[in-house]
């Protein structure tokens, strides 16, 4: 069964019709109402976008060859994760190769993983040897149960950013904790790069989330944001690629947003937040 594409001058967060405007040289549009972000000419559904060669070429450079990376980057997630949740049932929405159902396995939690990609299912099942199930984390995850779902550079490609976060929402205990991590378009980097910036990538990413935008959208589907804030793109390096590319994007993320941290409020190039599902009867 394919997900339906909504209209594409339909603003996902406020509802409204006719208030976008072109941004970025009409590849964006962005709502005049409310602010939020989305790519005004999609490309194919994520079931016949994400195949080998996504993983291989067009999204990653090698995805499956990178394995120190991967475990990196499933590490620090972990991290941040564990500051806040203790080793419980987890569901992961778009667990493409499986390295963080990996380390989430090692560190106690049940973990299982919805990915759409078969591509990704295939090595996540059979190298690493962790459960996946194939197919829309949309259709699959309401017929699950989790203390913690997790949906790490998920939420920008999916065909409905509310639809997804609804099966979320249904997923979830009370109180459980829904875990995301999306690309920001309010980033210093963003407004910087404009069509350079690594994350438009107008095939692959349909939404475009800013802090504010993404807490309303959650707000709006039934959760209470708990914590959020953003990293810079070298947070997720290993170190030594960190100081291999110091020159390029140390000094550009420092005269953006003044300090040498590598967190930020709201500059950051990616967004993280940790929610809970709310009480019943607000969601919208
Ligand atoms: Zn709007």
């Amino acid at each position: 069964m394919k997900l339906k594409h909504d209209a594409p001058t339909t603003c996902a967060l406020c509802g409204r019709d006719d208030r976008s405007r072109p941004a970025l040289d009409g590849v964006l549009r962005r709502c005049a109402d409310c602010g939020f972000v989305w790519t005004a000419e999609p490309g194919p559904p994520p079931d016949e976008l994400y195949d080998e060669a996504y993983y291989l070429t067009d999204g990653y450079q090698d995805y499956f060859a990178s394995s120190r990376q991967r475990r990196f980057e499933a590490g620090r997630r972990l991290r941040w994760l564990s500051s806040i949740t203790r080793p419980s049932v987890l569901v992961e929405a778009g667990c493409a190769g499986g390295y963080f159902l990996e380390a989430a396995r090692n560190a106690g939690y049940t973990a299982t993983g919805i990915e759409v990609s078969h591509a990704a299912t295939t090595y996540a099942t059979q190298h690493l040897g962790v459960p996946v199930r194939h197919g829309y984390f949309e259709h699959i995850a309401p017929t699950l149960h989790a203390d913690i779902v997790c949906a790490f550079h998920v939420l920008e490609h999916v065909d409905n950013p509310r639809t997804f976060l609804h099966a979320a929402r249904h997923t979830l205990t009370p109180g459980g904790w829904l875990a995301l991590e999306v690309p920001n378009i309010a980033s210093a980097a963003a407004t910087r790069l404009g069509h350079h910036w690594p994350a438009v990538a107008p095939r692959y990413h349909r939404w475009h989330f800013t802090p504010d935008t993404l807490r309303r959208m959650l707000r709006e589907t039934g959760f209470e944001v708990v914590a959020h804030d953003t990293v810079f793109s070298r947070f997720y390096w290993r170190p030594l690629a960190r100081i291999r590319h110091a020159r390029g994007l140390l000094v550009a993320d420092l005269a953006a947003s003044r300090s040498p941290r590598i967190r930020h409020p709201h500059l950051g190039d990616l967004l993280r937040v940790l929610a809970r599902r709310g009480p019943a009867g607000v969601t919208g």
